[in-house]
């Protein structure tokens, strides 16, 4: 590319043409890596370095708009500091999502579509095509076929995140099933496992039985359901019952029952697993019957009914059925009374063998047949309609059901307290600072985290069970026999780790723990960590504890929150509502740059962002209008001194002693300046949408449609030092204005400055610009000549003058004489004045007449109307004009005169027809005044 020429700038940019190639240079230059930041002494070892562990992509995953507003963020980030000659790291890699993998898997078992995957690692299908399921693989072909699959099929996310030209490390890429990860997985479960951190129980869990697994509370996904409230009754004993004498499903099953308890439920399947009724101990509706005994429908279970303080009398008819090995809350209150949690499921979600007739049974079945057999036996009261939050499984939809079950779990309560003490004293900051009170409050509510996972593609819990003996061996290397007895009868816990678990040690494991590696030494803790908002708990909140427990610190020092992208009315994107934006259609529409830019300028901490199309369409032509200057800016350089590489930006040296700038170039260059310190300071506030919106405002508004215009009368003049000068100043500006911009738009800036004169190799490690002195008096007066100009473009628009015709213009500027005498040639240029009938002076001696006059500041302007406009002609049209609303004004008052129209007309249509009028006799009056103005 040569510098300072024209040559290979086409007319339009084109982003197609240019995104790749950069980029594969940028990437083949090494800037990425920190390393090259060294060798080229761009940066130093002895620096503190900048570093962001990037969200690790789903292997399954495609880039979504979600994620391509994380990775601009983060982008923008790195490209800043890497500016700012800070060395500077972006770990990219992959998570093998666990669950979602089990999915997408499992779906192509189902349908087939594996086969071909399979047959290549050497599994032997059956002979029918029946659909496959993981059981059948079982689970060394199942992990062998999800290598297969991600080798395939994996990481398409890291390709488009190229498209996007997030410059991270790819060098550096890691993977958290890969040697290096997974032994930090196991590192972290055996160091937590000996430390009782982590241990073996049975309680109450988030059971998705289509995934056949406990899943994480990330996992669920609560939607407000339309459901019913059946209201059931349990007889009590006594009173002369002492329980049912006939066959449930007889009808005869509660006869002779005088006394009941009712209750409400959603879920009437469960009451085959009810231990107890609970009242609320205030609630006196319900205080004689607390310590009596009610009999179980169906199962016939002789139950308490139980006074606790956690009843809302409100709920229902205020007695609540108790099925502790079904929901949280039972649980808990199970355990405070020492009931028993019979669990009446299986795995599949079937019924098991404790729900007695209704064993074996499908859940919605069971729910179907007991709902029947409650009516028969007259004990359904009623139902009724519902609202109901209901859980359902994030990856496959099904209803979740809360469930006892035996699982492996992190005692979260030491590390919780670690990581409330890192945020409350200050070791790590989150932005926006209102997430602070979430976290605090999450973290002081947590429960014990739920890590195992009955599946196959993950890290398997490093757990061996004896046989002999009972004891559980739990080391580093894999055991041959058991470390308590010695015996080789053990066998390995068959479940595998929450995904959560791996990505929880993200920030330290990706730079080599449990190793003592140079980058870890160096890169450890990370500078921040930006993810949106819904993540905190579950992923953030884990790195903290993680990090704290593991590496023995913080993982970043920062986490920076931000919202999710929504459509232009705001509307959350889902494919149901069609609204969805493809980020890879609007880089091939639109370029990445208009992608970057508009995802980036409508972002604010932790606000949601409304996307809209048009904003995408407005920031493409954005970038073509920086093309069109930079175009503007290198042909004139080329013109003027073809092919000459020697040409140096005007530096800030050079500038204190140029006598020749202008007042439009002192007026450029202050305001240049505060753009770099106004942008500067926002980017150290995480504020990136306000300064692109600045720089965009900067660019179009001053630079383009202002500074290259002025800057035109010297360019095409005769003079050749001020020719000069104005071209120092445009160059100037332009590169260090696409300075600023790089870390938004990364590519039509380094086209654009690769064809500058410029020193140094690349935008992308150019230096940060530094703000220079402010000129406040040049910006005060140009801000007033501006203000002129304005006045006097509105005038021409209003009169409607061609665009072409140059008008005569004459001006009592006061003490802004010496001022507005000096700049006139930028006023004839900007308004369009006539150079001959330009006069300005001090005071006028007599008021021109037939003139509009404009005030601004305190300067008069007047036009001459014969200047601007044909008077006989404009005469004749606004007396035509007037005629015609003359007309209506008539018109409208006779309607209005009418009693007939008064009484029958709707009030609307009399209250618009005397708007109507009003609106008339307005404008007669401004035109006769008009008309007033013309006359001799
Ligand atoms: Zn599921
Ligand atoms: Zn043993």
């Amino acid at each position: 590319m040569e510098k300072g020429s024209i040559t290979g700038l086409p007319k339009t940019y084109n982003p197609h043409a240019v995104e790749k190639r950069l980029y594969d240079w940028w990437e083949k230059q090494g800037h990425f890596a920190p390393e090259t930041q060294f060798e080229k002494g761009l940066a130093s070892r002895e620096q503190k370095p900048f570093v962001i562990s990037m969200p690790p992509s789903n292997i399954t995953g495609e880039l979504h708009i979600g994620h391509a507003l994380v990775m601009a963020i983060e982008d923008l980030m790195i490209r800043w500091h890497r500016m700012r000659g800070e060395p500077t790291l972006w770990l990219p890699g992959n998570d093998h999502a666990s669950i979602g993998t089990h999915n997408v898997i499992e779906q192509a078992l189902d349908n087939r579509t594996a086969d071909d995957l399979l047959r290549e690692i050497g599994y032997l299908l059956p002979d029918d095509d029946r659909p496959l399921t993981r059981y059948d693989l079982g689970r060394e072909w199942f992990v062998r076929l999800g290598w297969a699959w991600k080798e395939r099929y994996g990481g398409v996310i890291n390709r488009q995140l190229r498209r996007l030209g997030a410059s991270c490390d790819w060098k550096r890429e890691r993977f958290t099933m890969d040697e290096g990860l997974s032994r930090a997985v196991r590192t972290s479960f055996v160091q937590l496992y000996h430390k009782g951190l982590i241990y073996r129980g049975y309680y109450m869990v988030n059971w998705c039985s289509r995934c056949g697994t406990a899943v994480s509370d990330l996992e669920v996904i609560h939607q407000e359901e339309t459901t019913h409230l059946w209201y059931v009754r349990y007889p009590l004993i006594g009173n002369g019952w002492e329980g049912p004498q006939a066959e449930w499903g007889s009808g005869r099953w509660a006869k002779g029952a005088t006394e009941w308890i009712e209750v409400a439920t959603t879920r009437p399947e469960t009451i085959l697993g009810d231990t107890a009724v609970a009242v609320n101990p205030s609630d006196e509706r319900y205080t004689e019957v607390v310590g009596h005994t009610a009999v179980l429908p169906a199962i016939g279970r002789r139950i308490p009914i139980i006074a606790d303080s956690v009843v809302d009398p409100d709920f229902g008819t205020g007695a609540v059925k108790v099925t502790p090995a079904h929901d949280p809350t039972d649980y808990e209150m199970g355990t405070r009374h020492g009931l028993e949690m019979p669990d009446v499921m299986n795995d599949d979600a079937t019924m098991s063998e404790l729900a007695g007739l209704y064993a074996g049974q499908g859940t919605y079945e069971c729910r179907r047949n007991i709902v029947a057999d409650l009516e028969k036996e007259g004990l359904l009261v009623r139902i009724e309609d519902h609202q109901h939050a209901l859980g359902h499984c994030q990856r496959c939809d099904q209803v979740i059901e809360p469930r006892l079950s035996t699982q492996w779990f992190v005692r979260i309560k030491p590390l919780a307290e670690a990581a409330l003490a890192a945020v409350r004293d200050g070791r790590i900051k989150i932005i926006p600072e209102r997430f602070t009170k979430v976290y605090y409050n999450w973290l002081e509510n947590i429960h014990d985290w739920c890590i195992s996972r009955q599946l196959y593609w993950g890290h398997r819990i490093p757990v061996w069970y004896c046989d002999d003996c009972d004891e559980l061996t739990v080391t580093m290397e894999d055991p041959t026999s058991c470390q308590a007895c010695g015996s080789t009868n053990i066998r390995q816990d068959p479940d595998i780790l929450d995904t959560w678990f791996s990505s929880a040690l993200w920030p330290f494991s990706t730079l080599g723990w449990p190793d003592d590696t140079e980058d870890l030494r160096y890169f450890y803790p990370t500078t921040i960590l930006e993810t949106g908002y819904d993540i905190l708990f579950f992923w953030v909140a884990r790195m903290i504890m993680m990090g704290l427990e593991c590496a023995g610190d913080i993982p970043f020092h920062y986490v920076y929150l931000h919202g999710m992208v929504r459509d232009e009315h705001g509307q959350k994107m889902s494919r149901s509502k069609g609204n969805v934006v493809d980020p890879l259609e609007v880089m091939d529409e639109y370029g990445t740059d208009a992608l970057r830019f508009t995802l980036l300028t409508g972002s604010t901490p932790g606000n949601d962002v409304n996307l809209s199309l048009t904003r995408m369409e407005a920031n493409r032509n954005f970038a073509n209008k920086i093309w069109n200057a930079a175009r503007f800016v290198i042909s004139v350089l080329a013109a003027k001194r073809p092919g000459d590489q020697a040409f140096q930006p005007l530096d800030a040296e050079t500038r204190r002693r140029y006598d020749a700038l202008t007042l439009p170039d002192r007026w450029i260059l202050s305001r240049h300046n505060r753009l770099i310190a106004d942008v500067t300071r926002l980017f150290e506030d995480y504020n990136f949408g306000e300064a692109g919106r600045q720089i965009y405002d900067f660019l179009w508004g001053e630079y383009c449609d202002w500074f290259i215009e002025m800057s035109k009368i010297r360019l095409y003049g005769e003079d050749d030092e001020a020719k000069d000068v104005a071209q120092q100043v445009l160059v100037y500006v332009l590169d260090r204005t696409v300075r600023l911009l790089h870390p938004f738009m990364p590519f039509v800036t380094e086209e654009i400055w690769q064809h500058l004169p410029h020193g140094g190799e690349a935008l992308i490690v150019a230096p940060w610009p530094e703000a220079g002195p402010m000129d406040e008096a040049a910006e005060a007066q140009m801000a007033l000549i501006m203000e002129i100009v304005r006045a006097i473009r509105n005038a021409r628009a209003k009169y409607k003058v061609e665009p072409g015709r140059r008008i005569e213009a004459i001006i009592a500027a006061g003490d802004e004489y010496e001022l507005l005498s000096g700049q006139s040639d930028v006023l004839i240029t900007a308004a369009r004045l006539d150079a001959d009938k330009l006069h300005i002076a001090r005071t006028l001696e007599e008021k021109p007449t037939q003139a509009l006059g404009l005030v601004v500041g305190g300067v008069e302007i007047y036009l001459p109307l014969a200047g601007m406009v044909d008077l006989a002609k404009e005469r004749q049209r606004l007396a035509e004009e007037i005629e015609e609303v003359t007309k209506g004004i008539a018109r409208s008052e006779k309607l209005l005169a009418n009693e007939d129209f008064l009484a029958k007309a709707p009030a609307q249509v009399v209250e618009r027809e005397r708007d109507k009028l009003a609106g008339y006799r307005q404008r007669q009056a401004k035109l006769q005044e008009r008309l007033q103005s013309l006359q001799d």
